[in-house]
């Protein structure tokens, strides 16, 4: 059946990838971004995605955007992807307020701006998909991302509290933990670093954005109503929970 889902940071990297893999699958698709406007009309120009600018880290920017998503789309929205993530990286004992505060709004607070907003709708209805992405980091932790680790397992419990609060509804909320994706920002790793890491990925490789992509487009399909509450690992092998 043909939904209407809304991406956040849907127009770049992962975001991107869940973006085309939606549309693929038949739903009407509509990807927020933050700041980059070229990058977003040039996805939005390649692939007919519409797109919208807003802020996930701020709610009333959120409840706006919303609107405005579903505006375009014509259609209440039944899946939502939190997806926009940002890292300010630093050991703990050099990190200012301002890295912890940015990731912590951005990656963490942004799940409640764009969910509470939706939630109504899906509960009203009777439907929904909420899909949330964390990372490796925030399961096994990582020097230097206190921050990072800190939000993406708070996104770990969020999913598990909220599928618990909305199963009967018939409203999933699950969330995917990607490892080493190839997108703009491992590319930019240099050479040897990412040897390394490859080293240490069972499969020897590092993962895909359409890979993503597909996993997230199964989770908000009608056949994935019986998965609830799941953080599914997508990493290679580098980290087995
Ligand atoms: P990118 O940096 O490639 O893209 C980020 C997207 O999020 C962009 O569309 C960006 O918009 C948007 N964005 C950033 N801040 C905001 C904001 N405040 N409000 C709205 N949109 C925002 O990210 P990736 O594709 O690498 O990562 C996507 C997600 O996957 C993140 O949550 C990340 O933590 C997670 N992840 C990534 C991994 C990887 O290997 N890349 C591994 C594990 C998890 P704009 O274009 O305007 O800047």
């Amino acid at each position: 059946m043909k939904r209407t889902a809304i991406v956040t940071g849907g127009t770049r990297g992962i975001g991107a990838a869940i973006s085309l893999a939606l549309k693929s699958a038949g739903h009407t698709v509509v990807a927020n971004y933050a700041g980059n406007d070229d990058a977003a009309n040039a996805f939005s120009a390649e692939t007919g995605i519409a797109v919208v600018k807003f802020d996930v880290g701020d709610y009333n920017a959120c409840v706006a955007g919303l609107a405005a998503a579903e505006d375009k789309a014509g259609a209440p929205a039944d899946i939502l992807v939190n997806n926009a993530g940002i890292t300010r990286d630093g050991m703990f004992h050099k990190m200012t307020p301002e890295q912890w505060r940015d990731v912590i709004r951005v990656d963490l607070d942004s799940l409640f701006n764009m969910t509470r907003p939706l939630i109504d709708g899906m509960r009203e209805r009777g439907w929904g998909r909420i899909v949330n992405i964390s990372s490796i980091n925030g399961q096994k932790g990582q020097m230097g991302q206190v921050n990072y680790s800190t939000a993406k397992a708070g996104v770990i419990g969020f999913t598990k509290a909220l599928a618990q609060e909305t199963a009967r509804k018939g409203i999933t909320v699950n969330c995917v933990t990607p490892g080493y994706i190839n997108t703009e920002m491992v590319a930019a790793v240099p050479e040897k670093v990412l040897e390394g890491i490859i080293a240490g990925i069972p499969v020897g490789r590092l993962g895909e954005a359409g890979e993503i992509g597909a996993l997230v487009a199964y989770l908000c399909g009608e056949d994935a109503g019986f998965i609830t509450g799941s953080t599914l690992t997508i990493n290679g092998g580098q980290y087995m929970v």
